[in-house]
C-alpha cells in the first residue's frame, strides 16, 4: 500500500482490504509515480518510457547489458574472471527509482495484485529461459521471513510463469535453512560469505533433480551471490542447467558473483 499516494487515509485497516476498497472509488494508479492510468498494476506511460527494459546486446552468461554488440556468446569482464555457476540470468529492467518503488510496494506493501504484470514483463526477458526450462523454482525466504511477510514474492512470480509455459512450478525446492543478514550494505566477496551454506535441496526433490534444467526466479538481481549459491548447490544435487529469471537487476554494478 503506498499510503503517499493517499494522504489522510486511515493506515489501520488491512492493506488488501484498503487497497481493494481504494481501486473501488478510485482509478487505477501507475504502479511507480501514482499517477491516474487505463489499467491497475501497470505504469503511466512517462515511467514506461523511462523503464529501461534489458535486451540484447548483453553478456551471454550473466546479462548484463553491453552498450556495444559484440556479437553472440560474449561473456562480461566479470564472468570471465569469476564464472558464476548458474547458467544464464536474463532480467527484465534495469533497477532504478521507479522500479524500487513497485518492488517495495510488490514487495513490503502487500501489492500482490502486481504479480501477473510484472510475470509479464518477465516473461518476454525469459522467453529462450522459459522454453529450455523443466522446473520452475523460487529463490526462497527463510521460514521465519515468510511468516512475518506472509508470502514469497519470487513464488508470485515464478507461479504465472511456469503455469503460462506449462512448467512445473516447485516452491519448496531448495530450502533457506539460515538467515542471511541483509546484503544490501556489504561488499560482493563479503556477500558470498554470508550466503554460503545457506541453502539446501529439499531431500523430497533429490532423486527427481537429476539432469534438470532449473529456471530460478527472484525479484531483485544485485551481485548475484544469492542465485549464485543456490545454483551450485542444485548443480552438486545433479541439475543439468541452472538459468536465472529476475524481474530486474542492478546494472551499475559490474561484479555478478
Ligand atoms: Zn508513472
Ligand atoms: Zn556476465
Amino acid at each position: 500500500m503506498r499510503i503517499e499516494t493517499f494522504p489522510g487515509v486511515a493506515t489501520a485497516l488491512p492493506a488488501q482490504i484498503l487497497h481493494a476498497a481504494l481501486n473501488f472509488v478510485l482509478p487505477p494508479r501507475c504502479t511507480s509515480c501514482g499517477v491516474q492510468t487505463g489499467s491497475t498494476g501497470g505504469l503511466c506511460t512517462e515511467c514506461w518510457t523511462q523503464a529501461r527494459f534489458i535486451a540484447a546486446p548483453q553478456c551471454c552468461q550473466c546479462g548484463y547489458p553491453f552498450e556495444l554488440d559484440f556479437g553472440d556468446g560474449v561473456r562480461c569482464g566479470a564472468c570471465l574472471s569469476r564464472a558464476p555457476y548458474f547458467d544464464r540470468a536474463r532480467a527484465a529492467v534495469a533497477y532504478d527509482d521507479r522500479i524500487a518503488q513497485i518492488v517495495i510496494a510488490f514487495k513490503h506493501g502487500d501489492r500482490t495484485d502486481l504479480a501477473p504484470g510484472l510475470a509479464a514483463w518477465m516473461r518476454r526477458a525469459g522467453g529462450e529461459l522459459l522454453q529450455e526450462a523443466d522446473i520452475i523454482a523460487p529463490v526462497p525466504l527463510h521460514r521465519r521471513r515468510l511468516f512475518s511477510r506472509r508470502y514469497n514474492q519470487s513464488s508470485l512470480l515464478g507461479q504465472p510463469l511456469a503455469h503460462a509455459a506449462g512448467i512445473p512450478f516447485i516452491g519448496d525446492l531448495v530450502i533457506r535453512q539460515r538467515e542471511t543478514d541483509s546484503q544490501g550494505h556489504l561488499s560482493p566477496s563479503a556477500r558470498r560469505r554470508n550466503v554460503e551454506g545457506a541453502f539446501r535441496v529439499a531431500a523430497q526433490h533429490k532423486d527427481m533433480l537429476k539432469d534438470k534444467r532449473v529456471l530460478l526466479i527472484d525479484d531483485v538481481l544485485t551481485t548475484g551471490a544469492t542465485v549464485n549459491a543456490i545454483a551450485r548447490r542444485l548443480k552438486r544435487e545433479g541439475a543439468r542447467t541452472v538459468d536465472v529469471l529476475t524481474l530486474t537487476r542492478v546494472v551499475r554494478e559490474t561484479s555478478v558473483s
